[in-house]
């Protein structure tokens, strides 16, 4: 594997709640309003340190390889699966995502808090070794919003965004197994919303 995040070997350990940093973790159908707002969070909570996962989809215009994403091949990813390099890992629209177990370890146990952006079906793996996570599902207002939002992105093809909307009704439809769920119809709103779970957990 190229990256030194995936190269590890490791085990997965059944629950790691003695970590002493909080887990948050943020999911939501894509074209809701995501990476939005966890900039916004990462700009108004700078001790929270953001998981950079690794994928296997091509970059988009703009994204940049260790900022938005570790952009690695199939092969190296499958490697990273053999090797448990993954606290948990996906195959989400026909690419493949993961999160550095190594990663992860350091930075709870150092102490610092992190924010993970994964899809429904990591999150649920998550749970089952972190079972303190705070976990959060962003709600679009609609999907019909959504789609509409996902065509004036244009960043993806007619048949990825059919795609996208077929996950988001199976993600939508699991969004009980989340703590909170927030509905993002106005961003600042939603943002508001979000801020304010952060702190009840940053303070209690
Ligand atoms: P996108 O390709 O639009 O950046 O992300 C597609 C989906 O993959 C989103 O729902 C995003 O949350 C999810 N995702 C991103 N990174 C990870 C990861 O490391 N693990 C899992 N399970 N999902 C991820």
């Amino acid at each position: 594997m190229s990256h030194p995040e995936a190269r590890l070997k490791k085990k997965q350990p059944e629950s790691k709640q003695s970590s002493s940093g909080r887990l948050f973790i943020l999911s939501a159908p894509s074209g809701a309003g995501k990476t939005t707002l966890c900039q916004e969070i990462l700009k108004s909570f700078p001790a929270i340190r953001y998981s950079i996962s690794h994928t296997t989809r091509m970059p988009r215009l703009g994204e940049k390889d260790g900022v938005d994403y570790y952009f690695i091949t199939e092969e190296e990813f499958i490697n990273g699966i053999q090797e448990g390099s993954w606290a948990e890992w996906a195959k989400v629209h026909d690419n493949y995502y993961g999160t550095s177990s190594r990663f992860l370890d350091n930075i709870l146990i150092s102490g610092s808090d992190v924010l993970l952006d994964i899809d429904v079906q990591g999150t649920i793996k998550i749970i089952k070794q972190y079972p303190d996570a705070i976990t959060i599902f962003i709600m679009p207002p609609s999907l019909e919003k959504l789609n509409q939002r996902l065509r004036l992105r244009g960043t993806d093809s007619d048949e990825v965004i059919e795609k996208r909307l077929q996950n988001a009704k199976k993600e939508i439809d699991r969004k009980n197994l989340y703590r909170h769920i927030v509905v993002n119809d106005r961003l600042e709103k939603a943002k508001q919303e979000l801020f304010q779970i952060i702190h009840q957990y940053q303070t209690s």
